[in-house]
């Protein structure tokens, strides 16, 4: 045997999916663009729920009813509180036998209104924020901004709000200083360029005039538009969620257009290809379980994250339904925590290890833990589980990789894996990797959201 020969048997590197399968460049630009429409029309955990209903419901799911039994092959999904959304195929086998779970987010990091908003200063009407998730803030500055979110009136009438996506809407913006003023803000470190409560934004500068004089005219005016366009009135902010997002649509990117560019792709990217997989599910042996969750980007807290209930609940209904016991379901199920990775920057190299980072344009990424700091609060797949869902994609011929969350002690991070684990599943992380995650504008290969998509309907299918 030559060294080479030798070479080839022992070692391992993962391929570039463009080398080794250029078929797939144009199948992967056809899917993506509806996930570029997905991205468009999801900006909010609120309106990606809509989207997959939508979705859903055309595909022939109908909404869960845990006090009736299902067929294999039935479809069903359930919505808990507007935010999150389980989908279920009916598998042939009993759920004692296990589900297959994949669970991904579908909250993004963005600017939320305190409850108090609204200001006048210096003749500016400005909005409050309170930052939501893991943001740089100062990437935040300067970007056009819509207006997303839901308010309840007094009355209990709900109004939604969605303004700066249409081409005529006006959009709104925070502010930054001119290179001519920086000097001393040029002095702070970068994560104070723009500080938390300088990420205000301003939504007008025209007073309301008449004889009086007033206090706040130019904000006045800012309120009289507002309840003109929705009857809404400042004690409204009150009984609301209102998130700024990047106005930008999701968009190609590059001269071979290989990448996607858009808001919010952790982790809608896993949120899209899971819902097209689950959907393309049609007579799986084990049951599904397809999860949109909310509140990932702030620790999966709250009754729409993964660290409540809700969707033990579920998994108990799917349990009882058939008369088994759910702590036997628990134990036999697996879980794929489909979320993005960070991939691989060459102009960022010394924050990851190239040996053990992810790269565009190679696949999904399975990473076997997060965390930071020694993999503190994260959840480490078993040996085990990685060979089955490693047995799975390799099956099916899904290019995959693997990769850390960046390089030892360069900062960490986690997902909703540890609170699947919690419930004595196994659970391993999936997902997409991405180029400036939580950015306003992030990026992601369509190989890799394709290879994601052929990899959950493998999970589904084995
Ligand atoms: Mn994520
Ligand atoms: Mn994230």
């Amino acid at each position: 045997m030559t060294g080479k020969e030798l070479q080839e048997e022992l070692t391992w590197e993962f391929p570039h999916i463009g080398k080794k399968a250029p078929q797939q460049v144009e199948q992967a630009a056809k899917f993506c663009e509806g996930y570029k429409q997905f991205l468009n029309q999801g900006k909010t955990e609120r309106e990606c729920v809509k989207a997959a209903v939508e979705m859903l419901k055309k595909a022939g799911y109908t909404p869960f009813d845990e006090g009736r039994t299902y067929q294999p092959g039935e479809k069903a999904y359930y919505v808990n509180r507007e935010k999150a959304i389980i989908a279920t195929t009916f598998g042939s086998h009993p759920v004692r036998e296990g589900v297959r779970l994949n669970g991904a987010h579908i909250d993004s990091p963005r600017l939320d209104l305190k409850p108090n908003p609204m200001y006048e200063k210096d003749d500016i009407a400005l909005f409050k924020t309170h930052y939501y998730g893991g943001i740089r803030k100062y990437q935040w500055a300067t970007v056009p901004l819509a207006m997303h979110g839901v308010m309840i009136k007094k009355s209990g009438e709900m109004v939604e709000l969605n303004l700066g996506e249409n081409p005529d809407d006006p959009v709104f913006c925070v502010t930054d200083l001119l290179p001519h003023l920086s000097a001393e803000q040029n002095e702070r470190k970068l994560k104070d360029g723009i500080k938390g409560e300088e990420l205000n934004i301003v939504i007008g500068s025209i007073p309301y005039v008449d004889d009086e004089k007033l206090k706040e005219p130019v904000k006045l005016m800012a309120l009289k538009l507002l309840n003109e366009r929705y009857g809404i009135t400042e004690s409204d902010f009150m009984r609301a969620e209102i998130e700024f997002v990047p106005a930008q649509k999701a968009c190609d990117v590059g001269l071979d257009r290989s990448l996607v560019g858009s808001y919010g792709q952790d982790d809608r990217v896993c949120a899209y290809t899971a819902l097209m997989a689950e959907i393309d599910t049609k007579a799986p042996d084990y049951t599904t379980v397809t999860i949109l969750t909310d509140k990932e980007e702030i620790g999966s807290e709250g009754n729409t994250g993964l660290n409540s209930n809700y969707v033990r609940d579920y998994v108990t209904y799917l349990a009882e339904m058939e008369g088994s016991n759910p702590k036997e379901v628990f134990r036999n199920s697996i879980c794929l925590s489909s979320d993005v990775n960070a991939a691989f920057d060459p102009t960022f190299s010394s924050v990851y290890d190239p040996r053990n980072s992810s790269y565009i344009n190679k696949g999904c990424v399975l990473t076997k833990y997060t965390g930071a700091r020694g993999k503190s609060g994260s959840s480490d797949a078993s040996a085990e589980l990685m060979a089955k869902v490693i047995a799975m994609m390799d099956k099916e011929g899904v290019y995959w990789q693997i990769g850390e969350l960046g390089a030892v002690d360069a900062g960490g991070g986690g997902t909703i894996a540890k609170f699947v684990a919690s419930m004595n599943i196994d659970v391993v992380d999936l997902g997409v990797p991405i180029l400036s995650m939580h950015a306003p504008f992030e990026l992601a290969s369509k190989l890799d959201v394709w290879n994601t998509y052929l990899a959950f309907k493998a999970f589904y299918k084995n």
